[in-house]
């Protein structure tokens, strides 16, 4: 019998599994021990417990043989997949390739020892093959995301008019990124999701035994099938695609998530596809500005893609720590108690909101938390780890090149050019944090921005990016001495 190993992260629809002959069996393992890793959000393990119980539901309504290992099994990965192994006899093993580097090799290792044939469908949570991906990394040692978005328009054709991009320009970025208006603005809420049977378990299971992590189970919001995953995507492309672009940078004291689409939690686990996701925003291209369907698909076909190469082409970004900075976090990041009262009211409000929703959107994971944690000399391992725990959707593959690369800056300039840094102005302009403009330019934003430049003077001289804010530093130095 040869059995098919379905992974928390791989609950696609249409499994390359579900359609091998040679299948005849199904394997579900909920390790305990690997959502006790780390203090995970308790939305995170609700979301990938219910909808691994959802697929195997799914299965066995379809008539095909399912085997479980349960959470309340206690078992480790490795101990679940050897007892599933012994338990129905297979002799063979098959899987979808895992985005987070050690799994493949792993579950190679446990099969060699167990003796047990293998099979390795490709890694389908992608629009590009892996081999694909890694060949333009491999010709492109200093990579630049926008040569390897218009490449990947190219290659799929979207948005394309022949070899012209539709519209005529690559890039919209210059009619997207306001902050909201004044006087505010109506933003469509979220859809309420329905909870089944299976969720609300979950959702008692998981406020129990994982009472001591962050988050409220009891207040879970993301849809768990396939289909609720739809239903999602299709409101977003209906409701907030419209205004994406737009405000694609802006921030709101209260409100979490704008015109975001609130995809990647299930996007990261193969509820919906990459494809799924373009094709639906391409579907609306005579209702929506092209500057948001062009800025939205930059982000699902361009960064995403681009991060998981990159990903996969630097392992090093992993261990890096180009700034020296050894400041380890405070215990109150993962518990949003005991906050000290002079954390900067953005830091304040994004992290409230974390711990609510385990989401914040693009701009507030950058600028407002990499950023605070940037200036304050936080560890880039220790951030990495607090965002994997605390986020719905964070994967090793994601968090890597995000957090060590694009926001912490830790490999040096690789994955960005420049330290994403501000001080209170930029912030103040995007998302009206504080009461006044003046309020925000003495904040201790500020303060740390300029601090951040002194303190790093050396290490970020030379990078012609910089070169203007350092030569403001040394002024206002100068002024002061
Ligand atoms: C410090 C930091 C941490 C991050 N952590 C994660 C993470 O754990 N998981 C994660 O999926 N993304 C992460 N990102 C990237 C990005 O912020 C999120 O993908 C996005 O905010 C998810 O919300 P959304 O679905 O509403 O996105 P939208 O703004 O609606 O964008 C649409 C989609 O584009 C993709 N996307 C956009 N930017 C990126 C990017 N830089 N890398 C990868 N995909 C991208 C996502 O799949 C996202 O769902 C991180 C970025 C930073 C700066």
């Amino acid at each position: 019998m040869k059995a098919a190993l379905i992974l928390g992260t791989q609950l696609l629809a249409r499994h390359p599994a579900f359609d091998d002959p040679d299948i005849d069996a199904f394997f579900f393992v909920e390790s305990a021990s690997r959502f006790e890793r780390l203090p995970y959000h308790q939305h995170k393990i609700v979301l990938v417990l219910a909808a691994m119980r959802h697929a195997a539901a799914r299965l066995e309504s379809d008539g095909r043989a399912v085997h479980r290992v349960a959470l309340s099994d206690g078992l480790s990965f490795a101990e679940g997949v050897e007892r599933l192994v012994r338990e129905t006899d297979a002799d063979g093993l098959a899987w979808m390739s895992a985005t987070d580097r050690g799994v493949d090799e792993r579950l190679d290792r446990l099969c060699a020892r167990l003796g047990l044939r293998t099979r390795v469908y490709p890694d389908d949570l992608f629009l590009t093959p892996a081999d694909l991906v890694d060949g333009w990394f491999a010709e492109h040692p200093t990579p630049v995301m926008e040569d390897f978005y218009r490449w990947q328009r190219r290659r799929t054709d979207v948005l394309m008019d022949g070899e012209k991009p539709v519209g005529r320009r690559w890039n919209f970025d210059a009619d997207n990124r306001e902050p909201l208006p004044k006087g505010g603005l109506p933003i469509p809420a979220l859809p309420a999701v329905e909870r089944d049977p299976i969720l609300e378990r979950t959702i008692a299971e998981v406020a129990d035994r994982f009472a001591g992590h962050p988050g409220d189970a009891t207040q879970f919001w993301l849809p768990v099938t396939p289909e609720g995953a739809r239903g999602w995507l299709d409101t977003f492309v209906a409701e907030r695609l419209h205004d994406f672009g737009r405000y694609e940078d802006a921030m709101a004291h209260d409100e979490a998530f704008l015109f975001h689409s609130v995809v990647s939690p299930m996007l990261n686990i193969g509820l919906v596809s990459v494809q799924e996701v373009a094709d639906a925003a391409l579907a609306a291209v005579d209702d929506v500005p092209l500057a948001s369907i062009e800025g939205f698909l930059r982000q699902v076909i361009g960064w995403r893609e681009y991060m998981r190469g990159m990903y996969r082409a630097h392992p090093a970004l992993e261990r890096t720590n180009f700034l020296g900075q050894e400041r380890r976090l405070e215990g109150w990041w993962y518990t949003n108690e005991d906050v000290p009262d002079d954390l900067p009211e953005p830091v304040r409000a994004v992290l409230a909101r974390v711990h609510r929703w385990g989401y914040a959107h693009h701009i507030e994971r950058l600028m407002v938390l990499g950023n605070w944690f940037l200036l304050q000399g936080y560890e880039p391992r220790e951030v990495t780890r607090w965002f994997s725990a605390l986020f719905v959707d964070a994967y090793e593959w994601v968090m890597v090149p995000n957090v060590m690369g694009m926001s912490q800056y830790a490999d040096g300039g690789l994955v960005a050019t420049k330290p994403y840094i501000s001080g209170g102005a930029y912030l103040q302009r995007m998302g009206s944090w504080w009461s006044s403009g003046r309020e925000a330019k003495e904040s201790a934003f500020t303060d740390a921005y300029w601090r951040f430049l002194d303190e790093h003077e050396d290490q970020l001289t030379g990078n012609h990016r910089l070169a203007r804010p350092l030569a403001q530093m040394r002024s206002r130095r100068e002024a002061a001495e």
